[in-house]
């Protein structure tokens, strides 16, 4: 696999640009199966990412993240907006052009056991893609599946095994090879280390960053908590209910976060400093409203400890520059 050249030319043109994203599954009832409403689990995403950068979407389970993820790289249609890779907008093409590009977008899944069928041996499941899209003879596709199943960290003789002789840190691996192998661009990590233990959660993101720094890859990175993210990120986007609330530099979501949901992410993160122990703690009680039926105003309202009247009424824009926020009251203090 060809290293790709680090200091090539940057550009500022992001590699991947999503605009007004929005992705709703119908909600059906009755004889007919009447549309009665919809889950609105993406509602009208922007941002963007450049290359060889690694964008953290965080938030709790049921936010819209994984959907975002999935309907990023075509696993899902999107219900509305652009997704624009590579100067191609991804909603709009169909057939052999989106096949095409899409072999520059590849996802890592949180269950790797899932995705890989467990009647195949690792090389066929490597090579499979590989040999699906033409791109190289048999004998060809082996070499390279020899050659990234050492890149990940496994050994040649791995390749003759089946997925359940290996560990959950070691099928992670495979599932990375599996994405790397068509030399992609952009690789869309879905919670990819939640499922892992402590120890190899480490060793799993050491990997992406090596990885990242030697093909230069882009990351859309997807995480529940911000635990691990705060090591693999440049940029973090906290999403609640389907839209982004706030986004902006790890260093400055970690420093200074100005939303009320951001600070309660970061407080259920351990602090390793004991002088900020005693921070000012907000506690997510209750859980995520339905995004069948989000909360009129700002969603966050019916969970965050300073809202007031206009909160219920007006929903807040995300507004700011380097870090953004949609909130009526931003918090001004940080934690340091
Ligand atoms: Fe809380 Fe109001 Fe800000 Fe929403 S807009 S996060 S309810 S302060």
């Amino acid at each position: 696999m060809a290293e790709k050249n680090i200091i090539e030319k940057q550009t500022d043109k992001p590699l991947i640009e999503i605009k007004q994203l929005k992705k709703y599954y119908p909600i059906k009832k009755g004889i007919i199966s009447r549309t009665v409403s919809h889950v609105k689990a993406v509602d009208g995403l922007n941002f963007a990412i450049n290359p060889g950068e690694t964008l953290a979407l965080v938030g709790e389970s049921g936010c819209g993240k994984s959907s975002t993820g999935r309907t990023i790289v075509k696993l899902e249609e999107p219900t509305e907006g652009q997704i624009i890779f590579q100067g191609n907008d991804l909603s709009t093409l169909k057939g052999n052009d989106l096949r095409k590009v899409r072999l520059n977008l590849q996802i890592i899944f949180q269950d790797p056991y899932s995705s890989l069928n467990p009647r195949k041996r690792v090389g066929d499941l490597l090579a499979e893609p590989l040999l699906a899209h033409k791109l190289a003879g048999k004998e060809e596709a082996n070499k390279k599946v020899e050659e990234i199943l050492e890149i990940v960290g496994l050994t040649k003789l791995h390749k003759n095994r089946y997925p359940h002789e290996f560990s959950g840190g070691q099928r992670q691996r495979i599932g990375i090879a599996r994405a790397l192998i068509l030399e992609p661009d952009l690789i869309v990590c879905d919670e990819p280390v939640s499922a892992l233990d402590v120890s190899i959660q480490a060793q799993i993101l050491n990997l992406l960053k090596d990885l990242q720094k030697k093909f230069r890859l882009t990351y859309l990175f997807i995480a529940h908590g911000l635990g691990a993210v705060k090591y693999i990120s440049d940029r973090i986007a906290v999403m609640y209910l389907g839209k982004i609330v706030e986004i902006g530099k790890t260093e400055d979501i970690f420093k200074h976060p100005k939303h009320p949901y951001t600070q309660a992410l970061l407080n259920a993160y351990p602090i390793p400093n004991p002088h900020l122990r005693d921070r000012e703690r907000i506690v997510l009680e209750g859980d995520v409203p339905s995004p069948a039926n989000p909360p009129k105003g700002c969603s966050f309202h019916t969970r965050c400890p300073i809202a007031k009247d206009i909160c219920r009424q007006q929903t807040p824009k995300l507004l700011g520059s380097d870090q953004s926020v949609a909130c009526h009251f931003p918090l001004q203090g940080g934690v340091n």
